[in-house]
């Protein structure tokens, strides 16, 4: 391996559910759902390989898929994206990160990350031989917010380009409209570019709003969106996503992208096409159960003697351990399993700077009311 990509040899999602098989734990780890995504998007795909649809699609994504992507984001936050130029359909969000920062960054530019971050942004900056720096959530409440005057003060001239993540994973935070707000003026004021991570825009509770980085003013002209079928439609397998942009922007990404996969899975891209249009109903029932899933495994987690945040969106609730005694949560995550019986992932997996964040634990919760009341049983004998 050369000396870049070696930090990154495994990944805590394969450690943990490995550590999951062992012990025959709950995985409340790695965060993918147990169920599958609406019957009729499941059907569209059989029917487009019964059909023949099985050579590569054109390199772009296929129309059906682009124009789908562009109509959503058109229909709930009145984005206007021309599905020929500016959308680009990527085997997942994983490939749109990576093809982005590999087409955007290059040696000598700084990217900014939002810590805790998604472990693939650390990666995708390596690979394209960029320099990471981070900027973190801090305490609130019992949530995170984004400590924007260090955001400020991490810009420098080498400064290219912020990935944002909202909402959250591993946190559960959603970013408000002010705090975005806080992100564009920054991002425009230094002419820098931002990618948005939004694999996750579906899944907010309560009153929380999702609001992408790209409607804000100046910034759809540069800012990449990233998003994906995975988290919307219970379809990680599928690895289908895509990303959202200026022209000269996803004409870069789409050069790297050639390289990296060429096209991605034909017969998906009409099944997510028909879900983006059709099923919205089934989003919605997928994110009041999720909620419902969020205050059963919080109330659990409580009960049990954590530390519980608020989790605002996404598949995951953090918990801390100080309150049970702990200090250590990737210790304790390493030995749970075999203790409990139970799989959680540490935070500090996704961090530069472990010491600020060495006490918290992020439980999925994207699983079937047995599996989660299962867990609960089990973390009750925590202490
Ligand atoms: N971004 C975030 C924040 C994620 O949590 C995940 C994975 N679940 C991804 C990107 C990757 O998405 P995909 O499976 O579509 O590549
Ligand atoms: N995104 C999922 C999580 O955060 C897992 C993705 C992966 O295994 N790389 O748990």
């Amino acid at each position: 391996t050369v000396p870049r990509l070696r930090p990154f040899a495994s990944t805590v999602f394969a450690e943990m559910t490995a550590l999951a098989g062992r012990y025959d734990a709950v995985n409340l780890g790695q965060g993918f759902p147990d169920t599958d995504g609406p019957p009729r998007m499941l059907e569209v795909a059989r029917e487009a390989i019964a059909s023949g649809l099985n050579q590569y699609p054109p390199g772009p994504g296929m129309p059906v898929l682009r124009h789908a992507v562009a109509d959503d984001r058109r229909r709930r936050y009145g984005q206007d994206l021309d599905p020929d130029t500016e959308v680009l359909v990527t085997v997942g969000a994983t490939e749109a990160i990576s093809a982005t920062m590999l087409a955007l960054v290059q040696p000598g530019d700084d990217v900014l990350l939002i810590e805790p971050y998604y472990d693939s942004y650390a990666a995708a900056v390596a690979l394209a031989g960029a320099t990471r720096r981070t900027v973190p959530l801090v305490p609130d409440g019992d949530g995170f917010v984004l400590d924007v005057d260090a955001l400020r003060a991490a810009v420098t001239p080498a400064t290219r380009l912020i990935v944002v993540n909202s909402p959250h994973n591993p946190t559960g935070t959603v970013l408000s409209r002010a705090e975005l707000t806080a992100i564009a003026e920054v991002v425009v004021e230094h002419d820098l570019i931002a990618l948005t991570d939004e694999v996750y825009e579906r899944l907010v509770f309560d009153d929380a709003e999702h609001v992408p980085l790209a409607t804000l003013p100046g910034m759809a002209d540069r800012t990449i969106t990233v998003s994906s079928a995975a988290k919307t439609f219970n379809a990680t397998g599928w690895k289908t996503g895509w990303a959202c942009g200026p022209e000269p922007l996803i004409a870069a990404v789409r050069t790297a992208k050639q390289f990296l996969t060429f096209v991605g899975g034909a017969p998906f891209q009409p099944a997510v096409a028909h879900a983006l249009t059709e099923e919205s109903a089934w989003v919605e029932s997928l994110r009041t159960d999720l909620q419902r899933k969020r205050d059963l495994l919080s109330a659990a987690l409580t009960d049990a003697g954590f530390g519980v945040k608020r989790s605002a969106g996404t598949y995951f609730v953090c918990a801390d351990i100080a309150p049970l005694g702990e200090t250590d949560a990737d210790a304790f995550c390493r030995a749970l399993p075999e203790r409990i019986g139970v799989v959680g992932v540490p935070v500090d997996a996704f961090v530069d700077h472990r010491e600020s964040w060495s006490t918290l634990v992020r439980f999925a919760f994207c699983k079937q009311d047995e599996v989660l009341r299962d867990g609960a049983r089990r973390l009750a004998s925590v202490r």
